[in-house]
């Protein structure tokens, strides 16, 4: 039985295409499900004016597209929704808001709950936050919580002073930062594989891991995004957020409890033995790339809306290595990037190989070799894992090959799983933070990533240099075949 939330819920940034896209959508599948009902109320903000019915009637359409709504509901549910023209940047526009939210909660009975969500450009999430504190829009009596989208921060030093701004109205433990990869199914089901299953953990070190890969794949290029994305480029836009994300959960130490201080604090602790490189350790560890032209489309340079003298990278990949007793000398190599040959999340964990073949013992004629074990974890489009194990070959003589054990998702536990943002909207509600990065996430990761930053600003990169389609510029399988090793997932596969 699903316990229902309440709260008065404010939306900055209501009109625009996350909200109408996910956030809406989200609330909506809660609604369904009851983690919403009655009790909630959510006034949408943005600087436009709009009736509370066009409001409504836009929440409707945007959830249009769900199959199997409960009769009467996406009426029902539309009811809930209030608008207020408001620009972020004028103070006397939030006595307006503070009048109506105390209005709402009155209405809905939401008993002081407030979850205020920034959905607009990050510029604003410093002023927001300062004006809700002197225009006193925060409760006593309920909670109060600050819901913010990505990008954090520019560099290390403007995530810290977007940080501070922030840490004067909400205190850490008010503030949930959205990394939209960990509402995800799979990367949830990290922690089950690891933390559930012994044969899985027991081996989850550096005596039996010879390397993890990572891999982000992106089929489409810039697309709509140009604007946005040239001045963000793939190193932010997904190594410093998402694949950061990611590693910290592979790397991290079993946690005391599965509870989010829990979590946290060993996430925070693998981060912290990441190797921080010198300019001259990430140069050699860190490839750019930039798209060429393909069949159907022009090279990045040439795409609308982007400079045409563009450095900016659309394909990163790494080699992180974590100085601790887990995981020294063990390479996690990471790379994302668009234009690639498809859209795909993967996992592969490559476990060491047996450390004598006997197959391959020379009396027997063998000239074949023993495979490595792969644990590969499919996050999307499929959500499922597999484990390469070595089996013999049936027949005469004896000849060994892979074959994979899997587990893939079916589309009845596909369906029964929420999408991202409703996940996470239902985790915000009940103030559990598992899966928001917290501050000294970010701040190590930042500081990871700004030595290369720094790095490629002054470098004059040699771009174009993959062709759309491919796995990105040859210097990412250099980067593994350097070390004797190779991206499990290439385009043979
Ligand atoms: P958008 O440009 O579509 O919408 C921005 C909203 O802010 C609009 O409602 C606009 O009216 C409002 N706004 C702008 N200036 C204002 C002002 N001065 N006062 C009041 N309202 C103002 O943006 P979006 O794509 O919905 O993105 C919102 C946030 O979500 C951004 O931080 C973005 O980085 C993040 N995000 C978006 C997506 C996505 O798929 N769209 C994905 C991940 C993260």
């Amino acid at each position: 039985m699903a316990k229902e939330n309440k709260a008065v819920i404010t939306l900055f940034g209501a009109t625009g295409d996350l909200a109408q896209r996910k956030l809406y959508p989200s609330l909506f599948n809660l609604y369904q499900k009851g983690y919403l009902a009655e009790h909630f109320a959510l006034l949408g903000t943005s600087r436009r004016p709009v009736s509370d019915e066009e409001f409504q009637a836009m929440v409707e359409k945007s959830i249009s597209g769900i199959d199997e709504v409960q009769a009467g509901n996406a009426q029902a549910f539309a009811k809930h929704f209030f608008y207020q023209s408001h620009d972020v940047t004028k103070p006397e526009h939030y006595e307006v808001l503070k009048e109506r939210l105390e209005k709402l909660d009155e209405q809905f009975e939401t008993e002081g709950n407030r979850l205020f969500y920034m959905s607009m450009a990050p510029q604003f999430f410093g002023t927001i936050a300062l004006n809700l504190k002197k225009q006193a829009l925060l409760t006593d009596d309920g909670f109060n919580r600050l819901v913010i989208e990505k990008p954090f921060g520019r560099d290390f030093a403007s995530a810290k002073a977007l940080n501070d701004e922030l840490s004067q109205t909400f205190k850490e433990d008010q503030i949930f930062r959205i990394d939209h990869y960990l509402g995800k199914e799979m990367i949830q089901n990290i922690e089950a594989l690891r933390f559930g299953n012994t044969i899985i953990e027991s081996l989850w070190n550096n005596r039996y891991i010879d390397n993890i890969q990572v891999t982000l794949s992106e089929k489409l290029g810039v697309e709509e995004r140009a604007g946005y994305y040239d001045h963000s480029g793939a190193l932010r836009d997904m190594v410093q957020n998402h694949i950061m994300q990611v590693v910290a959960q592979l790397a991290m130490e079993q946690p005391v409890a599965f509870t989010d201080s829990d979590v946290r604090v060993e996430k925070i602790k693998a981060l912290r033995s990441l190797r921080l490189y010198t300019p001259s350790e990430a140069a050699s560890n860190f490839v750019r790339g930039q798209y060429d032209a393909g069949a159907d489309n022009p090279d990045y340079r040439h795409e609308d809306g982007v400079d045409p003298q563009s450095n900016t990278e659309t394909f990163v990949a790494a080699k992180l290595m974590f100085d601790n007793y887990r995981w020294s000398g063990v390479p996690f190599y990471v790379r994302t990037g668009k234009k690639l040959a498809d859209k795909f999340t993967r996992i592969d964990v490559v476990f060491r190989k047996p450390l004598i073949d006997i197959f391959a013992n020379p009396r027997m004629a063998s000239e074949q070799s023993l495979k490595s074990n792969v644990l590969t974890i499919y996050v999307e489009p499929q959500s499922g894992f597999a484990l390469r194990v070595n089996a013999k070959t049936a027949g005469q003589g004896f000849q060994t090959e892979p074959v994979d054990l899997e587990y893939m998702q079916n589309d009845s536990s596909k369906k029964e799983a929420p999408e991202p943002y409703e996940r996470l909207f239902h985790d915000a509600l009940e103030g559990n933070h598992t899966n928001f990065a917290s501050w000294s996430e970010i701040a190590y990761a930042w500081k990871f990533v700004d030595v290369v930053r720094k790095l490629w600003d002054i470098e004059e990169p040699q771009f174009p240099n993959y062709t759309p389609g491919t796995m990105g510029p040859a210097a990412s399988d250099e980067l593994l075949a350097r070390d004797g090793r190779a991206w499990v997932y290439n385009l043979n596969h």
